[in-house]
């Protein structure tokens, strides 16, 4: 990544410029030795008819700097406005989510005040894809991508990490025993990287009794690295047990960018009242400076932060009556971590980094895999009579198959019902009907065209296909119930 002493800066909305006021200036007070070139981004940009959220001339200053240190912004309802951090994150290919989750009692009241977890959430793909299409009038669907490469890269970043953060421990969580072809990738490019770091522990958990574990045992978890949507959800859950929302703070890394927040929202009902904690900034922050080889200035920054909370000087959101001495906004928090910096905390463990954190993630292309088709699944909008699989199937058997390819089955929402199936089971318009080769032959895709031609002319209304293949001689589609 990008070492650079010149990073754009962005207020946001809400209580985004007073924080970002208050944490420039405890970065000034620490000498970071950063300068800034500030852009508008947020809510301002989207009225003035940007439905990104961010103007091209902001964008050339965000691609020559590489690293960028970002308020929470306001995002519009409806109107067909994009979310900011979604395009950020996927235009300057910002592959790692970085989320530290550290307990801070008793300061912060905390379940598990032993809590020192990072969740790493692949940025790019899943289901964030967003490729939704409706087919029939009763069912629609999502695209849920995963690549190799892209797995591979997220899995390295996370190992990468716990080495240079002196982690012992990485946690995998997907779905596999239900998805075994994209949760399985994900698993498997895992267990292969995983081999390469005997220094350190891996384990794998599947996603529901790991999100469990994260709400109920998150002191035995160190590093956590997931799928996009599951690393989403953990993370919230996390943020809620660490009892610490407003102090969280977040890192987005790419190979060539990064960007840096808190991770909450522009909390716009406490906006303009100088009642905002700024720690979540503050820390996103210091990920920043430790990304950009200044770790001994985030160490003097975090431990003055600490100190502070450990003098019981709190922002409304951490403040109670029994063990704060006094409530500040957010200008004299930061006043008071200023006036504590070069000190250490006595109660709190204090913050220590390697002199030199540096993380490269390399992943090598492949070759091609050698690819055969063995057949197609045609799907089908219909309703025919009483929607009786018999109809179709048969139908499809007798009139629609060519010589090359043969009807083997048809499932309706992943449900076989036919050949056999059951009566009860309930049926959309949309059928899922495989056809392949009776002698298992290699097929080419003019057989499939043949078939299509032929299924068309058996009137049936064709609205998706998906080819059947073999990578490397190995099965690479699901089979239906029963096959
Ligand atoms: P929020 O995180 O802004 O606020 C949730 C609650 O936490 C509010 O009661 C708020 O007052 C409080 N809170 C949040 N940060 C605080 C802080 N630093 N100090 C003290 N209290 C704090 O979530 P929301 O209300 O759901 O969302 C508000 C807006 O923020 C929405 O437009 C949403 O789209 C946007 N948002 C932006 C980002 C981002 O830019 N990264 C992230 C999440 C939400």
């Amino acid at each position: 990544m990008k070492k650079t002493n010149r990073i754009t800066v962005a207020h946001g909305d809400g209580i985004g410029p007073e924080i970002m006021d208050a944490t420039l200036r405890i970065m000034d007070a620490a000498e970071v030795g950063l300068s800034y070139d500030t852009i508008e981004i947020g809510e301002k940009v989207y009225e003035a008819g940007h439905k990104s959220g961010i103007s091209p001339d902001s964008w050339e200053t965000l691609r020559n700097n590489g690293v960028l240190l970002k308020a929470p912004i306001t995002t519009p309802q409806g109107g067909g406005y994009k979310s900011l951090n979604v395009t950020i994150r996927k235009s300057l290919g910002l592959f790692s989510n970085v989320r530290p989750f550290r307990a801070y009692p008793p300061y912060v009241p905390s379940f598990f005040p032993h809590m020192d977890l990072v969740i790493i959430r692949e940025n790019e793909e899943d289901l964030y894809a967003g490729i939704e299409h409706q087919q029939t009038s009763e069912v629609v669907q999502t695209l849920k991508l995963i690549s190799e490469p892209g797995s591979e890269k997220i899995v390295r970043y996370a190992f990468e990490y716990a080495r240079a953060y002196g982690r012992k421990k990485v946690t995998c969580m997907t779905k596999d025993n239900i998805m075994k072809h994209t949760d399985g990738l994900f698993h498997r490019v895992f267990n292969e990287v995983a081999k390469e770091y005997p220094d350190i522990e891996s384990d794998h958990w599947i996603i529901d009794i790991g999100s469990a574990v994260v709400a109920a045992r998150p002191e035995s978890l160190d590093v956590v690295v997931t799928l996009n949507l599951y690393g989403d959800v953990i993370s919230d859950i996390a943020a809620e047990v660490a009892g610490s929302v407003g102090m969280a703070g977040s890192a987005n890394i790419g190979m060539n960018h990064s960007m840096f927040e808190a991770i909450h929202g522009s909390a716009p009902d406490i906006a303009g009242q100088d009642i905002a904690n700024p720690s979540g900034l503050l820390n996103g922050a210091c990920m920043m400076l430790v990304q950009l080889g200044k770790a001994d200035k985030a160490e003097l920054i975090q431990n003055a932060w600490l100190k502070t909370l450990e003098d019981g000087i709190h922002t409304a959101d951490i403040y109670r009556a029994q063990r704060s001495k006094e409530k500040v906004g957010t200008k004299a928090f930061a006043d008071a971590i200023i006036e504590r910096m070069g000190q250490m905390p006595n109660k709190l463990k204090p913050v220590k980094y390697n002199s030199e954190v540096s993380i490269k993630v390399d992943v090598k292309e492949k070759p091609p895999m050698k690819k055969e088709l063995v057949g197609v699944d045609v799907f089908i909008d219909w309703r025919g009579t009483d929607r009786d699989p018999n109809e179709i199937g048969d139908r499809l058997l007798n009139d629609a198959s060519t010589k090359k390819l043969k009807l083997k089955l048809i499932s309706n929402r992943g449900v076989l019902v036919f050949p056999g199936g059951m009566k009860e089971t309930f049926k959309t318009d949309h059928w899922r009907c495989r056809f392949v080769n009776p002698e298992g032959k290699i097929l080419q895709n003019q057989d499939v065209l043949d078939l299509l031609a032929s299924v068309q002319a058996a009137g049936f209304d064709f609205i998706k296909t998906e080819h059947l293949y073999h990578f490397d001689g190995e099965r690479g589609y699901s089979l239906s119930q029963g096959e």
